[in-house]
């Protein structure tokens, strides 16, 4: 049943034992580089005492551009990656040949976790080259033993025409990418649920709610499982959903989560959401401690029924620079997409414009609705506009405008989705 069943169901002590002895190590390893040559911490006693060691931000890593962090000699580098630069200048990560194997042993271990055997076909529909998504996954779903098809993003018809010919089982999607590609296929007269052989779409990269997964499960009749990474940390393959989809285990034996206030910057206990904080334990090239992830989420407490001991995380909320503040009331694009996509007639995808009017903040919500919905009466119409109305005063304590479109006539990106534009 497991990759690696010792590791993954280690018993917590001795789980908690090697994290504090690696978290030693990656200090010792991290003096290495510039950045951290005059780190005042050589060791700590316990897992606690994390808190002394200082927080690192991705302000440091575009500021230590490029070499700044790295910890070994050049000649024993392999390969670089830079994050897609979604918030700005990117960031670059070095990585050893032992990171590489690390790394692609951990997304062998997620997608085992999941049900990916041998036997599967698995079409990486993720972006190769300078992001981790693509080559991420194509290392680890080879080490495991699986056909990858490296195909990409981008060009609905041909992913489709390979989804039905080769039999492909398992996908790797933006769930942004999996609802347009969606819409490709009535053209096609093809049936996912019926035409094709897939049961299984690894699906992150992009902050997305249970609404927008259970929507994927049930328009293909697959499951979705949610991974997360980020390019500092390796990339995919930081924490990933078991089958229970009851939150996302950190892979502990190679990371270290904290939950931290973004305010305070103090350390949060379970269950409380904050900043998830990250730090390698294994890393050579570039070993990172305590690094600000800015994303949003909580560790979930209690044991998961699938016997792993490594803890889990809930579905990230969201970045902290995500949040928008409409007439001084905060909210998170998520809370919008969980609200409107819980409403059946309503299609695949969503844009959000915000504008000044009148010295006032106007929050327009352009949202698909599915191809019947669109051809019937405008009172119809009327009705379901009013409809998302009144549910999102209810969430969000605004009111905003709402425009019904077309179905696949909202803009969508190559790579993650960009859903909110703030003209302010
Ligand atoms: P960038 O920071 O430029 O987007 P990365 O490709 O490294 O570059 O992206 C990592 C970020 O993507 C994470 O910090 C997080 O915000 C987001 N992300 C990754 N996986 C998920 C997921 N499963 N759910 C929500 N957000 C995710
Ligand atoms: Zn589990």
């Amino acid at each position: 049943m497991y990759w690696e069943k010792d590791l993954e169901t280690l018993d917590r002590k001795e789980l908690e034992r090697r994290q504090l002895e690696q978290i030693n190590w990656t200090i010792r390893q991290a003096r290495n580089s510039s950045f951290y040559s005059g780190l005042k911490i050589n060791r700590i006693d316990s897992l606690e005492a994390i808190q002394d060691l200082p927080l690192t931000t991705k302000e440091d890593l575009r500021n230590q551009f490029p070499y700044g962090f790295l910890a070994v000699d050049r000649e024993r580098v392999i390969r670089l990656h830079s994050s897609s630069g979604t918030t700005g200048k990117p960031t670059v990560v070095f990585h050893t040949r032992e990171d590489i194997d690390r790394w692609q042993n951990l997304i062998a271990r997620s997608m085992y976790a999941v049900g990916v055997r041998k036997n599967d076909v698995f079409q990486n529909i993720m972006g190769y080259g300078l992001f981790t998504g693509g080559i991420g996954f194509h290392y680890g779903a080879e080490l495991l033993g699986v056909m990858t098809i490296p195909i990409g993003p981008g060009n609905s018809k041909r992913q489709i025409w390979f989804l039905k010919h080769l039999r492909t089982s398992v996908v790797h999607i933006l769930p942004s990418y999996a609802l347009r590609l969606y819409t490709f296929f009535d053209e096609l007269n093809i049936d996912p649920k019926k035409d094709l052989n897939l049961k299984i779409a690894l699906i992150g990269a992009e902050p997305h709610s249970n609404e927008i997964r259970k929507k994927i499960e049930e328009l293909y009749g697959i499951k979705a499982y949610n991974s997360y990474g980020l390019s500092e940390m390796c990339g995919p393959g930081v924490a990933f959903e078991c089958t229970q989809q009851a939150g996302l285990h950190v892979w502990e034996d190679h990371f270290y989560p904290e939950i931290i206030d973004p305010d305070s910057m103090q350390v949060l206990p379970e269950g409380e959401e904050g900043e998830l904080v990250l730090t390698t334990l294994s890393r050579e090239a570039m070993p990172i401690i305590r690094y600000r992830t800015r994303d949003l989420t909580s560790l979930i407490p209690g044991n998961c029924p699938c016997g792993r001991t490594h803890r889990r995380i809930s579905r990230i909320k969201g970045r902290n620079d995500d949040m928008l503040i409409i007439n001084g009331v905060n909210i998170f694009p998520i809370q919008i997409e969980r609200t409107v996509m819980a409403i059946p007639e309503i299609g695949n995808n969503y844009l959000i414009e915000i504008r000044k009017k009148d010295y006032m903040d106007k929050l327009l919500l352009k949202v698909e609705v599915n191809e019947q919905v669109f051809q019937g009466t405008l009172s119809e119409l009327e009705k379901l506009q009013r409809k998302i109305i009144v549910e999102l005063r209810e969430e969000l304590d605004l009111t905003p405008e709402v425009k019904l479109v077309e179905s696949a006539s909202l803009p969508v990106s190559d790579g993650k989705a960009k859903r909110v534009y703030d003209f302010r």
